[in-house]
This record gives structure tokens, sequence and C-alpha cells, in this order.
């Protein structure tokens, strides 16, 4: 039997460039999360499609990682790293203030997020505003502060969404209720850009970053089920695909997303979920 997935190093060869003109060191992209997973992918996807990347987390340590990672692919753009609490709106506004003095902001990533698992009954409710304040505020109020510069150079925002925008599982309300915010911030962003702002969500299945992977060997002990048993039946059991992406695949998306082939995806939800909320046995 096949070992359970680990999070995989992202490689220069896993990464997908565009040819777009503004892919390029004078453009700055700023990308929340940036420290781990899908931020940090979407970092170094950015990084060697040329662009100015402003990276940040609250974890300063999985920056330096991220950093170190797009010094070692030898990207053609830069990655400079900002630690900040996504929770503290002071720190967002030097964040932003720093991301538009390196360039012309025109990119911005909101990938940062966390989990909690509990019954809505028992739901601690300091959870619940931590999350909404880091998956649904933050994202609302990184847009605002951008929102100028996006608009005087034309710009995108990209948001990281879930299957938990489109379908629910059970004992993740606060989740569930940040994804399908985050979808109706993407539509407001698009209803109010002008066409000079565009915006799109990107909506995955289970995706190989330590958040997932970590959970795999408490789930099969929980449940008397192998490591594999997890990813195929419990996470994967709905999905068509029999095998979860990469990182890299989502961040390869968030520049696709951003470059002239999204040129009409606007509100838009890129729903890459191996058929997993579609269709049913
Ligand atoms: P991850 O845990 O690897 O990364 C999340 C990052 O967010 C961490 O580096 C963390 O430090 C950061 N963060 C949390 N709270 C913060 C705060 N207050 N201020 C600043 N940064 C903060 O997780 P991931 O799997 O890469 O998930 C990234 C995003 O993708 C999340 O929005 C998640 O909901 C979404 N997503 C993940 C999957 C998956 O299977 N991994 C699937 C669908 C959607």
């Amino acid at each position: 039997m096949a070992e359970a997935p680990t999070p995989p190093t992202i490689e220069r060869s896993d990464v997908h460039t565009v040819d777009d003109e503004r892919f390029s060191r004078e453009n700055v992209c700023l990308v929340t999360g940036a420290a781990s997973g899908i931020g940090r992918a979407v970092a170094l996807v950015a990084a060697v499609n040329g662009l100015t990347v402003v990276a940040t987390d609250v974890d300063g340590d999985g920056l330096d990682g991220t950093a170190a990672r797009a010094a070692e692919l030898d990207a053609e753009g830069t990655v400079e790293t900002v630690t900040a609490d996504l929770r503290i709106d002071g720190e967002m506004d030097d964040l932003v203030e720093t991301a538009a003095g390196r360039g012309k902001l025109r990119f911005l990533a909101n990938v940062a997020g966390l989990q909690h698992v509990d019954p809505i009954d028992e739901f601690p409710m300091e959870r619940y505003d931590a999350i909404q304040d880091v998956m649904v505020r933050a994202p609302t109020y990184l847009a605002k502060r951008c929102m100028p510069h996006l608009r005087e150079a034309g710009g995108c925002v990209g948001n990281m969404a879930s299957v938990h925008g489109h379908y629910v599982t059970s004992d993740k309300v606060a989740y569930n209720v940040a994804k399908f915010g985050i979808r109706g911030l993407t539509q407001s962003i698009a209803a109010e850009g002008d066409g000079d702002v565009r915006s799109f969500s990107v909506s995955t299945g289970y995706v190989k970053t330590p958040l997932v992977t970590g959970q795999i060997p408490d789930t099969a002990a929980q449940r008397g089920i192998s490591e594999r048993e997890v990813v195929e039946d419990v996470m994967l059991g709905q999905s068509r695909s029999t095998e979860m992406m990469d990182p890299v695949d989502v961040g390869n998306l968030f520049l696709v997303g951003f470059s002239h082939l999204g040129a009409h995806l606007n509100g838009g939800d890129l729903l890459f979920d191996g058929g997993m909320t579609l269709t049913y046995e």
C-alpha cells in the first residue's frame, strides 16, 4: 500500500510561467499566508514569473523558508518578507504601505487561513472570531487598502476559497461561513472594480499542505484505519480524482487568474475539486 502524502518541495519544473508584460519586477504581488502551504506556493510561482513579491505571514521562520526557496529556485522576481498579524489593522496598514513602496501594487493574493473542528453547540466563539478575522475581515481590509493602488495601475485580487465555499461538512461552521464569505468579497470587488480591478476565487478540495498531511496520522489512529485509507476514503472519498492537489498546482492557478489568460475572469470561482462537489455515486 502506498504511503500517505507529504508536502512536496516546489521545483522550478513544477512552476508554469505565463508570458505577460505585467509579470515584471516593477509590479508588486502581495501574498498572505506565505510562510506555508498554498501561500508559499503562490509567492514562489509569482516570483518565478518575475514579480516583486511581498510575502507576509505571522510565522517569521516560515517566511524565511519561503525566501530561501525563492533564492534556490533562482527566481526572476524577488521575495521580500514582512511578518504581520492579519488580526491587527495597524500591521496591515504598514504591510500595504511597504508593498506599495516597492513598485506598482497590482496583485493581492489572500491565502492565510486556519481551521477549528467542533459542533455548533460547542463551538468556541473566540475561535469563530479568529477565523472570521483572518479569513474574511483581513481579506476585506487588505482589499480596501489596496484598492486605490490596484485602480491606479490596473490589478487583480485572488482569494483562496475551498469546496467549503460551495458545500459544507459538519463541525466546521466557522470555516464554512468564512469560505462562503470570501466568495461574496470576490464578487463585491468585481462589482466595484469598474473593469480596472478584477477578482477571482480558487476552490480546491484537499491539497498536500502541512495543515492537511499533519492531520492524517491522528485521523488514522482515531478511526483505526491506515493513513492511505484516510486519504482515499475520508479526504478523497467523494472526489473522482484519486490524488490530492499539490500546493504548486494552486499557485499556478493564481498566476493564470492574475494574467491576461484571466482577462474575462471577474468575480468567478476556479473550482478545481476533482469532481467532488458536482458529482455523486
Ligand atoms: P497552512 O496552515 O499551511 O498555511 C496557512 C498560513 O496562514 C500559515 O502560514 C499561518 O501562519 C497563516 N496565518 C494564520 N493566521 C494568521 C494571522 N493571524 N496572520 C497572518 N497569517 C496567519 O494552510 P494551507 O493548507 O496552505 O491553507 C491556505 C489557505 O488555503 C487557507 O485559506 C485554507 O482554508 C485554504 N485551503 C486549503 C486547502 C487544503 O487542503 N490545504 C483546501 C482548500 C482551501
